[in-house]
């Protein structure tokens, strides 16, 4: 080896080591679906890159991965003859974490935080998974396509340092060798290897394959010692799971795959497979996450899903399949209808990407609905990405009634926090003669829950959703109405409660306004131009005095997030 330096972690990535092996430990055993995942999305990149140039196969075009183990020396080797990497390649991958915003999400996470596996999942935890089992992790790999003196050793203890050197390598692609630490020796072993495979990698597409040796034997049936002969054989499925029926696949290989497109150690919610023939041609697979990446809201967060063509890998967070409002949504598009040179250039020109595109929202929402009848889980679903779908009354004009069925609010009905009310509940509690929803927006849940506004909705028992999210006034801005009645703000306007008060009480009301003229001047000289006008209001029981907006004045939020932006 020449040209040897080492280096060192950056921050993040010593952090993660550190709490990975401590969090992680009694689920060691996915850094074996890690190692396999990072395999065939190599063996993914090689296809698509030698769709222009053959000779990157190099003449060995049969893609694969092969997992071999040595018992005594306690080591298990994982490699792939995929794309491979240069020098620049592992110094990045494989000394950084390059998604914008982990310094920042690491540095918040508390103590007891940092114990949850789970959340530590949220980055996808990828290949500095093997420091679980493994107290040195050595790396040979060549980019595909380079000369053979072009190849790289990768070796690190997972301590803060790793060395990279230059070596001869003649064959492409990477392999990773994993010495096992004491306790993890299990792990060098041809069962246990074999059911890991199937466990979690039998969705691959490429084939996973382990040794099989075997001696001949002599005519009494005893093995001949020297005549060993090595068959590969492939242990998974090897099918990409969505191209197989639906009737054949089961939940746990489904959970399994969405690992491996989603890079999340969690399982998903729930899912939606469908083949599509006809005008258009795809497959789709569709997974709703159970956790929010650390990225969610970020401007440069990943998105979108993972695009093939006939099968062959074209890209992933191909983000022109699904509106802004599903960014959460992960999953795989394999389709006929686009040619597999195609980029993300032209992805934005081509009118079938916009058609694809309104069939995949369409599905999304469909099992977004179907998940509503589980409420336990789409609680789930709401508290994490709810905020995010409060974005596509604004986004996504055409299916505003489907999003409004989906949404859920804290109401004066429960007057609790939680957001677990719909649009429909709500309507099926209105009181007679009421013709309207009403809807308070304020800058907390306490602020909205006890805002004087209410006073005269409580006193008559008519319900007014409570909305305190920071999007909640941009929603309300693009909602009009949900099964046939229009939304009314009742800090704004006029307050009109329509048939729900009698005739009695609009004429003691008529009555009230007319005996406190002179009270109502008095008030108005007094504020001057602070005001525009002082009305006498039945909206109030206890209080004496509220603040009204015009009805079709900016909100208190809006005005806020303006001034924010400098307007
Ligand atoms: P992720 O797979 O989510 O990108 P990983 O931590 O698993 O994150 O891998 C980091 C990066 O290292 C990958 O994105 C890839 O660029 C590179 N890498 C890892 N394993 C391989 C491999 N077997 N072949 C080529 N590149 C790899
Ligand atoms: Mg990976």
């Amino acid at each position: 080896a020449t040209h040897e330096e080492t280096l060192g972690f950056q921050t993040e990535v010593k952090q993660l080591l550190h709490l990975m092996i401590h969090s992680l430990y009694s689920n060691r055993e996915i850094f074996l679906r890690e190692m396999i995942s990072n395999g065939a999305d190599a063996c993914d990149k090689l296809r698509y890159a030698a769709l222009d140039n053959d000779a990157l196969y190099e003449g060995d075009s049969e893609l694969r991965i092969e997992i071999e183990h040595d018992h005594d020396a306690g080591t298990v080797t994982i490699r792939d003859n995929g794309i491979g990497m240069n020098r620049d390649d592992v110094i990045a991958n494989l000394g950084t974490i390059a998604k914008s915003g982990t310094a920042e999400f690491l540095k918040q996470l508390s103590g007891e935080q940092q114990k949850d596996a789970k959340l530590i999942g949220q980055f996808g935890v990828g290949f500095y998974s093997g420091f679980i089992v493994a107290d040195e992790i050595t790396v040979r790999t060549r980019r595909a396509g380079d000369e053979a003196g072009r190849g790289v050793e990768w070796r690190s203890k997972g301590e803060g340092e790793f060395s990279v050197a230059d070596i001869e390598r003649e064959v492409h692609g990477t392999e990773i060798v994993l010495h096992l630490k004491e306790d993890a020796r299990e792990f060098a072993d041809d069962f246990r290897l074999k059911s890991l495979v199937r466990k979690y990698s039998d969705h691959i597409e490429v084939p996973v394959r382990m040794p099989r040796v075997e001696k001949a034997r002599d005519e009494d049936g005893n093995e001949i010692e020297g005549s060993e002969t090595t068959t590969w054989e492939t242990v998974n499925e090897a099918t990409a799971l969505w191209v197989r029926p639906k009737s054949e696949l089961t939940d746990e290989e489904y959970k399994a795959f969405y690992k491996h497109v989603a890079h999340d150690f969690s399982d998903p919610l729930t899912w939606s497979h469908n083949k599509v023939e006809g005008k258009l041609e795809y497959t789709s697979l569709l997974y709703v996450p159970s956790r929010a990446p650390f990225d969610l809201y970020e401007r440069d967060g990943a998105r979108g899903v993972k695009l093939y063509v006939q099968r062959v890998f074209i890209m992933d967070d191909a983000e022109q399949f699904l509106p802004l409002y599903l960014r959460f949504i992960k999953g795989v598009l394999d389709t006929r209808d686009l040619s597999l040179n195609v980029s993300r250039e032209l992805l934005q020109q081509d009118p079938k990407v916009e058609k694809i595109k309104s069939a995949l929202t369409k599905r999304a929402l469909d099992m977004l609905q179907k998940l509503t009848k589980d409420p336990e889980a789409y609680q789930t679903f709401w508290n994490t990405f709810g905020s995010v779908l409060k974005e596509g009354p604004a986004e996504d004009f055409a299916n505003r009634d489907k999003i409004a069925g989906l949404l859920r609010f804290a109401t004066t009905h429960t007057d609790t926090a939680t957001q677990d009310q719909s649009l429909a509940d709500y309507v099926g509690r209105m009181k007679e003669g009421q013709e309207k929803i009403y809807y308070i927006v304020a800058d907390g849940f306490n602020a909205a829950k006890s805002s004087p506004h209410l006073e005269i909705f409580r006193k008559k028992g008519i319900e007014v959703l409570l909305l305190s999210d920071r999007i909640d006034e941009w929603l309300m801005s693009h909602l009009t109405e949900f099964d046939g009645k229009a939304f009314v703000d009742v800090a704004k306007g006029e307050l009109d409660l329509g048939e729900i008060e009698g005739e009695e009480e609009k004429k003691a009301q008529e009555e009230t306004a007319k005996a406190k003229q002179d009270l109502v001047k008095r008030v108005k000289a007094a504020l001057g131009a602070e005001v525009q006008e002082v009305k006498v209001t039945h909206r109030l029981t206890d209080s004496p005095a509220c603040v009204v907006l015009p009805e079709h004045e900016m909100g208190f939020q809006m005005r806020r997030i303006m001034e924010a932006a400098g307007q």
